[in-house]
């Protein structure tokens, strides 16, 4: 590499970053379209809003917010132990999903020897996070109708790789990963890997699809959750994960301090005791899901089948493309998500609303569709 020369010289990993680049929000494409609502079913967010009992405890730990949030977030910690039955040494919880990522590349990745392994499309933060570790992150694609392929993400390791992530249920795919095949892929691994199964969609999907259940009897088994997707806390930035003891004391020790703050923390442990809106997202999401599936297919659309809290499909041939439906959605208010981030133009994915959101929005596409 060339030794810097300037005072605003970047490291190389940095200097390919291209800059986010943020959609319109709701209010700009309601100023835009000069419309009266806008509804936004994009990003996976929670549609029955903020539990009550978050907001009555962030409420009432404003008058708190002059303090430091106690190191190690005890109080959290203590509440995802009980819930899941797991010793607190090996819980670890972050600013967001994200954060746990991001920590995990920088704990378990020496950059420039080894290497991650993901399928292609995944999630966007384990490239980018991979990449401003400097760490290779090897691409596995995905198989037929988006079917998880293990022996091609097998065949991409070797014995410096020490990562290996896969989402379950899937994103953008929305399609779970057979517990059977994910073990079986764990325990193939080189034993520097540590499989980590991003699950934060599990909630939505059938029973008996986690491993979590199952992982003392799986060492090299990480699993990831988050308080963004059936918590309805996307905006406070609130990740967990299950992992090795020895691995959470590591990333403890270097995450910083008070990543995560003090109306987050409250409002995640009052969300995980609210099991009456536990359950209504849920039944929100099921039937939601259910109803936009069976009507998009109605409509000639491609859908794979989902157990998350969205649905990806793509329009009838011939109709409309993805990239014209998209855009006359969002004319009328309707914001959903096109995936040529994922590189899959073809696609869009929609994320399960209330009824009268999904409704609106099935109406929307029956008429574009002009089926
Ligand atoms: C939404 C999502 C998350 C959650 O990220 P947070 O940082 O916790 O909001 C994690 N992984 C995937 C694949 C997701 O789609």
């Amino acid at each position: 590499m060339a030794p810097f020369s300037s005072c605003t010289d970047v490291r190389p990993e940095v200097a390919e970053f291209e800059a986010y680049e943020p959609g319109l929000s709701m209010e700009e494409i309601r100023l835009r379209y000069g419309l009266d609502q806008v509804i936004k079913l994009a990003s996976n967010e929670n549609p029955l809003g903020v539990p009550p009992s978050a907001r009555e405890a962030m409420k009432a730990a404003i008058c708190q917010a002059h303090r430091y949030p106690q190191g190690g977030n005890p109080k959290l910690v203590q509440a995802l132990a009980s819930r899941y039955r797991v010793g607190p040494e090996r819980i670890f919880v972050g600013n967001g999903s994200d954060e746990l990522i991001d920590l995990l590349f920088r704990v378990r990745a020496v950059p420039g020897v080894h290497n991650a392994v993901a399928f292609s499309p995944c999630f966007g933060l384990y490239v980018t996070q991979a990449k401003m570790a400097g760490v290779e992150l090897r691409r596995a694609p995905l198989g037929k109708d988006f079917e998880f392929d293990f022996d091609a993400l097998l065949n991409l390791t070797d014995e410096n790789t020490t990562l290996a992530f896969v989402t379950s249920p899937d994103n953008p795919s929305g399609r779970v990963a057979r517990p059977e095949r994910l073990k079986a892929f764990a325990r193939a691994l080189p034993p520097a890997c540590l499989l980590v199964v991003d699950e934060a969609y599990m909630e939505f999907a059938d029973e008996g699809q986690s491993l979590l259940a199952e992982l003392d009897s799986l060492p090299n088994v990480a699993i990831m959750r988050t308080f963004s997707k059936v918590y309805g806390l996307a905006g406070m930035r609130i990740g967990y994960g299950i992992l090795p003891a020895i691995l959470t004391d590591y990333l403890w020790r270097v995450r910083l301090p008070f990543s995560l703050n003090i109306l987050a923390e409250e409002a995640a442990v009052a969300a995980l005791g609210d099991e009456a809106f536990f359950l209504d997202s849920l039944r929100t999401v099921r039937e939601g899901r259910a109803l936009i599936s069976r009507e998009l297919k109605e409509m000639g659309c491609s859908v794979i089948p989902s157990q998350s809290n969205f649905i990806m499909f793509s329009p009838p041939a011939g109709r409309i493309e993805a990239k014209a439906l998209h855009a006359r959605l969002l004319e009328r208010g309707m914001i959903i998500r096109s995936l040529g981030s994922y590189r899959l133009p073809e696609w869009l994915r929609v994320s399960v609303g209330l009824e009268r959101e999904n409704r609106l929005f099935l109406d929307l596409c029956r008429e574009f569709i002009g089926a």
